[in-house]
């Protein structure tokens, strides 16, 4: 906790936000909602969706945005174009495999964004190498500085990734770092692919490639969990504790398999425990909620109801002794209070007997203006939805929004 920390570059030196503050202290949120929160099943986004979510993730505050994976279709190269042409505020990044045709697809996307970054990656670990890559440790240490260098003609912010660096031996993967490095990556990545580390292995990898590689002092060190032993955001703050500066994460944790570490999760720990890990960040608290209320109107599910921060039981007090307690001092159950997440105070119950009126504002709070015509459609569907289920959760509301409801995570 008290260990000290590496002075890093400013992300974009030009940045006011960056500006005043000193870069020691200074979390870096890059959001990967877009492309690894998309890559996952029932995640996937339209053009217009990804916009007007790329719109909300730079009003949370994110510093960076990865807006897609430019190679991977026209579809996926148009909307990180369109999102570099209008959202401002973070940088705004396209992933690219460590080959040309990517790096250059990547390059033509972002190209209308004022701050934009490449981040391309290459698996090194011995067994993507020999199985998926089929290519040697040497060939992929020329494969990493001749596609970074690539990247850095287009870019002069360069992140590279190491895949499945957590499986990656450890005297190849400071080569590989060194590489990098001296290619012109200013970002380093060292995702935990599969999600198999725990907190204290993926500390010392860190701590590992600090000790070892020439000129890390002057580049960033990131964090990417995924959460298939549920430890994402644990891992994410072993990483920050052995010297990490930049964390990728998605809105309510969606992501490949089991998901990434929950955006939202480690912007409350900062804030809910600034006593232990006390680091400056950018991001929008009360934004949380509407974002996570946003991206459940534009996939197939919304944050389970046990969710920490977003969920709908995240602040529901059931149990008498609670709700006690809670009316007499929230303190007594809360560690945060819903508001600051941007949870509507309002908590009123809606079920067969709320009216229309109560409905309309409902959906206001959740930040849905409807017309006359479509709150009658979507107020009939309420009512027969309420003649089946005892409580209609906000996340019932969303669904219903839509002319056929889809599977929700409550159901
Ligand atoms: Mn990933």
């Amino acid at each position: 906790m008290s260990e000290s920390v590496p002075d890093v570059t400013p992300v974009n030196p030009r940045s006011p936000r960056d500006e005043k503050q000193p870069q020691r202290d200074r979390i870096i949120f890059f959001d990967t909602t877009l492309r690894d929160g998309e890559q996952s099943p029932g995640c996937v986004m339209h053009g217009n969706e990804k916009l007007r979510m790329a719109h909300q993730i730079a009003a949370l505050g994110v510093d960076v945005l990865e807006a897609g994976f430019a190679i991977a279709s026209e579809g996926d190269s148009e909307s990180i174009r369109n999102i570099a042409r209008e959202v401002r505020g973070p940088i705004i990044a396209s992933l690219a495999r460590a080959k040309r045709e990517d790096i250059e697809a990547a390059a033509r996307s972002i190209e209308p964004a004022p701050r934009a970054r490449i981040h391309t990656f290459l698996s090194t670990s011995d067994l993507h190498l020999a199985a998926k890559l089929k290519i040697t440790r040497a060939q992929a240490l020329d494969q990493i500085a001749e596609m970074v260098a690539l990247a850095r003609t287009y870019c002069d912010d360069i992140e590279f990734s190491p895949e499945d660096a957590t499986r990656t031996d450890p005297d190849f993967l400071v080569k590989v770092c060194e590489a990098a490095i001296q290619a012109g990556a200013t970002t380093l990545n060292l995702p935990d692919t599969v999600g198999y580390c725990l907190p204290q292995d993926y500390a010392e990898m860190f701590r590992m490639v600090r000790e070892r590689v020439p000129g890390i002092e002057n580049i960033v060190l990131s964090a990417h969990c995924h959460d298939d032993l549920g430890l994402a955001v644990a891992n994410s703050l072993a990483a920050i504790q052995a010297g990490v500066r930049q964390v990728e994460c998605a809105i309510n944790g969606i992501g490949e398999r089991a998901g990434n570490a929950s955006l939202e999760e480690l912007a409350a720990i900062f804030v809910t425990r600034r006593d232990q890990l006390p680091f400056r960040h950018n991001i929008v608290m009360n934004q949380l909620y509407p974002t996570s209320q946003m991206l459940a109107t534009c996939i197939s599910f919304g944050a389970a109801p046990n969710k920490a921060i977003v969920g709908a039981n995240a602040f529901a007090h059931a149990a008498g002794i609670h709700q006690h307690g809670v009316i007499a001092n929230p303190l007594t159950y809360e560690i945060m209070t819903p508001q600051s997440v941007g949870v509507p105070h309002d908590s009123l119950v809606l079920g067969k007997h709320s009216g229309r009126r109560a409905l309309e504002h409902r959906l206001i709070e959740l930040g849905h203006h409807l017309t006359h015509a479509e709150l009658d459609a979507v107020y009939h569907r309420f009512t027969q939805l309420a003649d089946r289920k005892k409580t209609i959760y906000d996340q019932d509301l969303i669904g219903l929004l839509k002319p056929e409801p889809k599977v929700s995570a409550i159901a």
